[in-house]
């Protein structure tokens, strides 16, 4: 429920509408797992919310530290179904990485979630209860608060629009979590309709793209779906994108050998990201149990990270944290 609705409930019951706004708050600020935990409202008043309502609260099942530090939590729903979110740590940040729905209606070839048909979509406080729990854990064992969030766990965030702009809104609101938008990035396969929505509503967190190639045929065979929404269209979409928001893109690109190692691949990237101002971050690759794709040589990362920066072309490339409990990037399949 909205503050105003549970404002109006109040109301309704012959109460004053700031207790509708004092629960608000146990909710969303203080994390309240249950209506005794409202220490600040009386003792009826709690046993009547209790009666009429349930809180929907996600508990985190399991957890998993691997030896670099990752956390990965499992997550269970009211509904008995599970997600998984990892916490990692680096000296200077913590990040966390949640999931937007209960498998994923994608089916990118490389990702173990594409495996787990997509049950559901998650409602706004499940996503944002993922990060309090990580914020928690950040605070516990790193004794400081998270700083980041990626929304790079399970599912496609940009196919739970409406649910996963709830929870940032919750997350960055003063009465939520207050973090800064800009400390947030959305990471998406490439729903070229949706990013440009994302564009006309003016949002202020940051955009990340799983790209890994940019010929179509190449990225039609690991990311089918990019058959009904072509390169030509994702690009459209981006540089709407930039015009409207001018924020740098982030491209996550992961090379594979037999797949994406040739010359010719290196190329099309870097003709691709001269369209729109960005960074290309190149992912190590996670195996999740098939034979079919495997991470290139050293060498032919090399051959990119050369050939990016000989164009310009801001160039990162990003070690894996926790593979040891399958929380990298595409090993999320609620395996534990
Ligand atoms: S990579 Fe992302 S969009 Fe693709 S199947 Fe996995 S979770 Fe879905």
């Amino acid at each position: 429920m909205t503050k105003e609705q549970l404002q109006q409930f109040f109301v309704s019951q012959g109460d004053k509408s700031f207790r509708g706004t004092q629960v608000y708050e146990w909710l969303w600020g203080k994390g309240a797992h249950s209506f005794d935990d409202m220490t600040n409202i009386s003792k009826e008043t709690r046993q009547m919310l209790d009666d009429n309502f349930v809180i929907n609260h996600i508990r985190v099942d399991q957890m998993q530290r691997s030896s670099d530090g990752t956390i990965k939590n499992a997550v269970k729903l009211h509904d008995d179904l599970t997600v998984e979110s990892v916490l990692i740590p680096t000296p200077s940040r913590t990040t966390a990485c949640v999931s937007s729905q209960v498998g994923c209606s994608l089916d990118c070839k490389f990702c173990a979630t594409a495996k787990l048909k997509r049950m559901r979509n998650l409602n706004p406080d499940e996503i944002y209860d993922q990060v309090v729990a990580i914020d928690n854990e950040s605070r516990l064992y790193f004794d400081k608060p998270l700083s980041n969030i990626v929304f790079m766990g399970m599912g496609e965030p940009l196919m739970n629009y409406n649910n996963v702009l709830k929870a940032i809104e919750k997350i960055t609101s003063p009465e939520g979590l207050g973090m800064s938008p800009k400390r947030i990035t959305v990471s998406t396969s490439g729903v070229p309709k949706m990013i440009k929505k994302m564009a006309d509503e003016e949002v202020k967190f940051k955009l990340a793209v799983s790209l890994h190639s940019a010929i179509d045929e190449v990225r039609t065979s690991i990311m089918p779906f990019n058959a009904t929404f072509p390169l030509n269209d994702l690009r459209e979409a981006l540089e709407y994108w930039y015009a409207k928001t001018k924020s740098r893109i982030t491209y996550e690109y992961v090379v594979w050998k037999g797949i994406n190692d040739r010359r010719k691949d290196v190329e099309a990237l870097v003709k691709f990201a001269k369209y729109v101002p960005c960074k290309v971050n190149l992912i190590e690759y996670n195996p999740i149990g098939d034979d079919h794709f495997k991470q290139a040589p050293d060498e032919t990362t090399d051959m990119y990270v050369r050939e990016l920066e000989r164009n310009g072309i801001t160039v990162t490339v990003r070690r894996s944290r926790g593979k040891d409990i399958d929380a990298a990037c595409g090993q999320l399949a609620n395996k534990s």
